[in-house]
């Protein structure tokens, strides 16, 4: 069984704390170990980061294009390997561990070497120059529903930027990072410059957001530890941005081609099984097209298979571990108990699931409909396929509802009249507004408002937030 190691300073080294197993959530089984970092790694790490950021912060653009291209050809050459390693450590069917998974990593880096290279670092303003100049060295720390996407949208500017980092991957899904680290030894990136340090949220996690020669935290994750993260860096007044979780609305208008508009609607909501921070899953309808709608969403989740991720028929995976498959069965069983209906999926594991697949977390699609904005599954983000579906009666109450929720990361809006989309798009408190499920828009900002987050990555956006501003006056 393989036991991931760190990867400090350009060297392979085994940290002093717990051996944790890394389990495939298809069946449970254990697949590899990894071994938690403690504070000694840490200061290693640190240290090497803080020293190598004498020089690599001074690197000129061509130097840090030059690096990024050979880190882009090196993860190609690689990209089965990423998606395989994705597969086993949180479950993502196959063609979507590959196509959407590791795939997004290429993507990333094509959109942020092209805004690199047309970002101004310098220019005048008034009778100053202003200087954007990296932060410093970084600390970030990733989730594991999404492993890549989010650590190369965090690795991928803070090296554009000049910043030197360490990072520190989920726990549970440490595969795919350490592949990424192998990536990165492959190229002639100076040694240093990034540092992979294991470990749990709780020990290593909080000591990084401590950490004094640590400029800034960029963090991706719950709510939860986004509230810890904030109190953590406090002390020693460190940049912190936070890309945390949803509950997003997905407002059908009356104007929109409804069947279409549920089919995909309920698609996105149970796409990589429903563990995406932006997955619409709140559902609005309007009353008149209400029991409609509810039997068109049906048969699209009905329709979902529920299964190995080794399956090429496979649509949705096991969720990451027990603990979720516990949350989520006990947040359907709220809806249950708060009398919300049940139209498909629910408590339990899929029927006929295969005698070697019964130790996996599987969830089936699951849809409640009669569900009311006050009610547990209509307020809490379940990371899970589960989607609720509410009725409305005009468009102000759409807003009011749409809005009324502690997080604001994104919102989807299905209607065939663009100007009453954005003039509903412009009333609505999120980072980002879908019109009529568009492409993904690698350009543009994403983010959240309320406790959703406060920073923007992607391209230009995540470039910014890795830069200090000054202003050389006079
Ligand atoms: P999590 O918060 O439990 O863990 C995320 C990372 O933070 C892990 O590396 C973990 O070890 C670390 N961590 C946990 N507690 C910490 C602490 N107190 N101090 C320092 N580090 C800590 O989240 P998760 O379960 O891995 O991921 C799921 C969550 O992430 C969901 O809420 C989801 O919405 C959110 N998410 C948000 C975005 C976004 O861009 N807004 C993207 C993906 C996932």
């Amino acid at each position: 069984m393989q036991t991931l190691l760190s990867y400090i300073n350009g060297q392979w080294i085994r940290p002093q704390g717990s051996v944790l197993a890394v389990r495939n959530p298809a069946n449970n089984q254990a697949i590899a170990q990894v071994i938690l970092g403690t504070e000694a790694e840490l200061e290693l790490a640190v240290s090497a980061a803080v020293e190598a950021f004498e020089t690599y912060s001074q690197t000129s653009l061509e130097q840090r294009i030059h690096y990024l291209e050979q880190l882009r050809a090196a993860y190609a050459a690689r990209l089965e390997e990423i998606a395989e390693a994705i597969r086993l450590e949180m479950g993502a069917p196959q063609d979507f561990a590959l196509n959407a998974q590791a795939a997004s990593g290429l993507a990333h880096f094509d959109s942020h070497l092209q805004a690199l290279r047309e970002f101004a670092f310098e220019y005048p303003s008034g009778a100053s120059q202003i200087v954007h100049e990296p932060i410093g060295v970084v600390g970030l720390i990733t989730p594991w529903n999404w492993p890549m996407n989010q650590l190369v949208v965090k690795v991928i500017p803070a090296l554009a930027a000049g910043c030197t980092l360490v990072l520190k991957p989920s726990e549970l899904a440490p595969l795919s990072a350490n592949l990424f680290a192998e990536i990165i030894q492959s190229t002639d990136l100076p040694t240093g410059v990034f540092n992979l340090l294991h470990g749990d949220g709780e020990g290593v996690g909080q000591e990084l957001v401590k950490h004094p020669q640590v400029d800034m935290i960029s963090f991706t994750g719950s709510t939860r530890a986004g509230k810890a993260i904030t109190k953590a860096a406090a002390d020693t007044i460190k940049r912190v941005t936070l890309e945390l979780g949803g509950k997003s609305p997905n407002l059908i208008l009356d104007d929109a081609d409804l069947e279409q508009a549920i089919q995909q609607g309920v698609l996105l909501c149970m796409s990589n099984s429903g563990q995406s921070c932006d997955a619409p899953t709140r559902m609005y309808l309007p009353r008149p097209q209400y029991h409609q709608a509810i039997e068109i969403a049906k048969n699209t989740a009905v329709s979902l298979v529920v299964g190995d991720p080794k399956d090429a028929n496979t649509n949705l995976g096991p969720v990451i571990s027990q603990t979720q498959y516990d949350r989520i069965q006990a947040l359907i069983q709220a809806g249950i108990d708060e009398g919300a209906s049940l139209i498909c999926g629910g408590l339990g594991k899929p029927k006929h699931l295969r005698a070697d697949l019964v130790d996996g977390h599987y969830v089936q699609a699951t849809l409640f409909a009669k569900v009311h904005q006050q009610m547990r599954i209509a307020r809490e983000e379940i990371f899970g396929p589960v989607l609720v579906m509410l009725p409305y009666d005009s468009e102000q109450e759409l807003i009011e509802m749409a809005n009324d929720s502690p997080y604001g990361l994104s919102a989807y809006i299905s209607s065939t009249n663009r100007e009453r989309a954005l003039r509903i798009a412009r009333q609505l408190r999120a980072g980002q507004v879908q019109l009529n499920y568009p492409e993904w828009d690698l350009y543009a900002p994403f983010g959240g408002y309320k406790q959703s987050g406060n920073g923007r990555e992607y391209a230009q956006w995540g470039l910014r937030d890795f830069l200090e501003t000054k202003a050389i006056i006079g």
